[in-house]
């Protein structure tokens, strides 16, 4: 099975600085279809994307601007954003996952 596990699992306030799944998505990895699988590598890695990041300009992905209920970032432990520039826009797994807990 794919996965993008780097074996430098550490979790962070829900979330793998590792390879930057959120533990809902480590935990039920196993029961996603490839497909499934396949779209969320792709995001981690930037090769799909909904937007840019505020803060770092790389590739990031919002599920509800493309259409879904729920996000990726629901999942996680809330961040501290104060110190971030209000843009109205998802940041990228990487700076998100890199803010204080709050
Ligand atoms: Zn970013």
């Amino acid at each position: 099975m794919k996965s993008p596990c780097i074996g430098a699992c550490k979790s962070s306030g829900n979330m793998c600085v590792g390879c930057q799944r959120t533990t809902k998505e480590i935990a039920e990895w196993q029961r996603y279809t490839d497909a499934q699988r396949d779209q969320i590598m792709a995001e981690i890695k930037g090769e799909a994307s909904s937007h840019n990041c505020p803060v770092c300009q790389s590739s990031a992905q919002c599920d509800i601007q493309n259409g879904k209920q729920t996000c990726w970032c629901f999942d996680i432990e809330k961040r501290n954003t104060s110190t971030i520039e209000k843009s109205g826009l998802c940041m990228c797994r990487k700076c998100l996952s890199s803010l204080p807990i709050q």
